[in-house]
Formats: C-alpha cells, structure tokens, sequence
C-alpha cells in the first residue's frame, strides 16, 4: 500500500447528500490511513455524520463553516435528505457562497492544503481552487457511464432538445434516453424558468470539465469502456477508479446508525435458505405513493417470494401529499415469509448475509455497488436522478440484472410484478451468475495489485508529489 511521504495536506468538500457523501467519506479513510493530511468541510448539521470517520482517524482536521442562506432553502436544512432531490440545484448554489471564507481560510491557514478533493455536484471549487493556484481534484460518488452522459449535457446544453429522444452516439455503445429518464438535475435546469441562478448551477456542472483529476467510485472491469471513453475522447487526465469503495475496510457504522431491530432481521435471515430472500428498498430518500405501495405489496405477496420491505415512516405532510405507507393487514398476511423494517435498515449487513438472493432496488449507484460487492442480482426499478443510466449499464450492458418496473410515478401491475419477482429469483437465472461473478472481479479489483488498489496507490503518489509541484497562493 502507497503512503503519503510527505504528508501532503488536501481540502475534502463532500457533498451533503447520502448517497454522494458516504463513499467519499470511506475515500477519505483510505487517504488518511495513508498518511495524508486531512481537512474536511461541513456545515454544522452535517457534522454528525463524521463522527466515525473522525474517531478512526484522530488527525482529520474540520472546517465547520455556516451554511450560507438561498431562498428556495428553509431554514435549518443542510442536507438534501431534509429537502429532497428538488433542492440540489439550490442547495449547490448556496454552498457557492462559501468561496469568499475559504479564500480568507486559505490565506490565514500556515500550512494551506495543496489540492481541493470536492464532489462533482461542487464543479464550482474548480474556479475556486484556480484563484488559490492549486489543482481540483472531483469525486464522483457515480460511475464513469453517467459521468460520460453528464459531461455530454452540461458541455453544451443548449443543443439538447428535450422534446426528443436524447441520443449519446458518441459514447459507447450509443444508449440513448427518452427525455423524463435523463438525470433531474439537468432537467430540472432545462425545464426552470430563465433564472441567473441557472447559469451558475450551469457552469458549476461544466467545471467538472476542467478538473485535474478524476475520482470514481467504480473499478476498471464494470466501466471500463466508459473510463477508456472519458480519457480517450474528452480527455480526462488523470482517471482514478478506486472503487467499490464500500469493499474497502472502513469504520464500522460509517452508515448511519439503523433504527430498527436488526437482532430480529438477522436471526429471521439466519432461518432461511441460501439466496432465497428478496431485500426491497429504494435508497435513502425515495418513498412510494399509496396506489405504488399498494401494489408492490401486491406483488410481493402474491410472488410467494420470501422477503423484506425497507418502509421509511411518512410525515404527516408526506400523507397528505399521498405518499403511502405499507398496507393495514399486509404484514399479517404475509408473516413468516415477510420482514418490514420501519426505517433505516442496515442495507450492507442484510445484502452480505447468504439468505439474501435478490434487490429489487432504484438503482442508485451506492445499491448497484452494494449488490455487486455481496454477489446479489438487482432487480430494477429505475425511477430518477441517475438511476436510468445505471439500470441501463447493469440490465442492458452487463446483463446482470433484470429490470421489474420503471419510473417514479409508475404504478406497476401486481401481477406482472409478481411474476417477475418470481422468475427472477428461481436460482437458475443467468442474471445470478453474472451478479456472482462481478462480485469476484470486485473483489479482485481492490486485493493488492488489483486495477482500483494500483489506481489507489498512483492517486496517493501522485498526490504527495502536489508538495512540490504547488505553491497556494496567498494573495488572492
Ligand atoms: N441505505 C441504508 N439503509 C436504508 C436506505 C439506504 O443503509 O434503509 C443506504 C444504502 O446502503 C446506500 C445509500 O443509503 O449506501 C443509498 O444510496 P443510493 O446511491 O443507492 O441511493 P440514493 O439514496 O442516493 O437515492
């Protein structure tokens, strides 16, 4: 394993999300663990999540700064859990207020880090790191596929038409998306009314473009057409995929804590045959309308399936809006056969233990790295942000998943469901080879002298070498 010799001091920005900062906190262990020096910025509602992080690495420095006020934030959201996925356009734009205190922070700071590690929903640290004179480095918490779309739009968005098909024929392959399953965020900017706030949300996403570096949370042999295509033909320098970053050893409970009673979860597990059970959940903020409740329960009792439901509780608001929680006799019906977790399930220990066979998942990339590290299909059911892209990479490219339904507001025929949760989860399917055997290219990936732990090893060489090659400048 390389070390940092010199201790080369870096500035890590996550991004306040779930599903974005999780793996660049993980990123962040494996670099201090080799040595180098850490500053990492939160606001301070965020700042509980480090604490894992920061008890198993005792010389991580934070930087707390206020979380700068936006118009379409309420007051005391920090993080787009509290908001959901509408708010990342503001939430991005509001964290741009910080450049004014990090510059005063860097000129006032006797050792100032050489080199700026930020989430690629942060493409604006690009300039900012430009006007101290250091290299950006982004980390993208997604895979090099939607990596390759994202720079496609944002490069030039006015050329994309959304009332047509949106075609990447440059990329391989040529994958092409109808206009509601090309991420929301580019969307969003696309169908907002004219706002100034949309060009800088604009040229934050380009800036991405402009990086010194490129960090992906994915390895060599799920990607690497993509990652050869980034480097190739836009020409990324320096392309890092160190990934799946949550096969690394981190700090236990990195997750945040489960709310339910994981003891009943795993004994229930324990009873079960070898990959006969399907875990069912939609990440960390997605929740399902009544009429698409009613039927996944449906669906589920009807496929004979064994299985657990991950139900998050609804806010009152949320009822109101109609958004449905798991139906009234449901869990009687289908007892012995069926587990639901009313919360926060711990998603890594459930998809790791031999009962569990399937995820009927949304396909977030954190899930899709999830399943491949433990060997389970994903069974998917696409609904927005970049879960199109990564569906289309694991059903269509890699063939090691199964697709069940699609989109957010879809209300999926309890029939047809069940017939697919049941087919799918009949042991023969080729589906399950491919899953098991992306798992063994996962785990090669990242054993010493595989393609992630060698790019891990040139990405803290490389970055020591900063040491020498940059000189922050103090009179900005
Ligand atoms: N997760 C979890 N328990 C839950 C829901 C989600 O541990 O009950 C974790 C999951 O393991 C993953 C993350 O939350 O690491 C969700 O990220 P993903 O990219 O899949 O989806 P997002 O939440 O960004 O839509």
């Amino acid at each position: 394993m390389a070390s940092s010799k010199n201790g080369v001091h870096i500035l890590v920005f996550p991004y306040p999300a779930q599903g974005h900062m999780l793996s660049l906190l993980h990123l962040t262990h494996q670099l201090s663990i080799r040595g180098v020096a850490i500053t990492i910025l939160v606001t301070p509602k965020n700042i509980s999540i480090l604490t894992q992080l920061l008890s198993a690495n005792p010389a991580i420095q934070t930087l707390v700064l206020p979380f700068p006020e936006h118009p379409k934030i309420p007051t005391g959201v920090e993080n787009v859990k509290d908001i959901g996925n509408h708010g990342n356009g503001p939430i991005i734009l509001a964290l741009s207020k910080l450049e004014g205190q990090l510059i005063k922070w860097f000129k006032s700071h006797s050792n100032p880090p050489v080199a700026i590690l930020s989430d690629f929903f942060l493409g604006w640290t690009h300039h900012l790191a430009e006007k101290i004179r250091i290299p950006r480095i982004a980390f993208y918490s997604s895979g090099a596929f939607l990596t390759a779309c994202f720079d496609s739009l944002w490069r030039n968005p006015e050329a994309v038409n959304p009332r047509s098909e949106i075609k990447f024929e440059d990329l391989p392959n040529a994958p092409s998306f109808p206009w509601d399953q090309v991420p929301s965020l580019f969307r969003r900017y696309k169908e907002a009314e004219s706002d100034p706030d949309l060009e800088l949300l604009k040229n934050s996403m380009a800036a991405n473009g402009l990086s010194w570096g490129y960090i992906f949370n994915t390895f060599y042999e799920l990607e690497n057409e993509y990652l050869e295509f980034l480097s190739k033909k836009i020409g990324y320098q320096r392309i890092y995929s160190i990934g799946p970053l949550n096969l690394l050893h981190g700090p236990e409970q990195m997750n945040v804590k489960s709310d339910s009673n994981n003891g009943e979860v795993f004994s229930w597990l324990d009873g079960c045959p070898d990959g006969s059970v399907l875990y069912v959940c939609f990440g960390s903020q997605k929740v399902l309308k009544k009429a698409q409740m009613e039927a996944l329960a449906n669906g589920l009792e009807r496929s004979g399936v064994r299985f657990i439901l991950v139900a998050k509780p609804l806010t009152a608001e949320q009822v109101a809006e109609g958004f449905g929680s798991v139906p009234e006799g449901f869990e009687q019906r289908v007892v012995g056969r069926g587990l639901i977790i009313r919360g926060w399930a711990p998603q890594v220990h459930i998809l790791s233990h031999r009962a569990v066979g399937g995820f009927l998942s949304h396909c977030g990339w954190n899930s899709v790295l999830e399943a491949i590290a433990a060997g389970v299909m994903i069974l998917g059911w696409p609904m927005e942000a970049d879960q199109f892209v990564d569906a289309k990479l694991m059903v269509d490219y890699l063939g090691a998943a199964v697709q069940v339904c699609e989109d957010g507001d879809t209300v999926p025929d309890s029939d047809e469901l069940a017939q697919k949760i049941t087919e799918s989860m009949s042991r023969d399917r080729t589906h399950r080879f491919k899953a098991m055997d992306l798992r063994d290219k996962a785990m090669e990936a990242v054993k010493v002298g595989g393609s992630s732990n060698k790019d891990m090893d040139r990405l803290v060489k490389e970055l020591d070498q900063l040491l020498y090659l940059t000189r922050p400048n103090k009179n900005v």
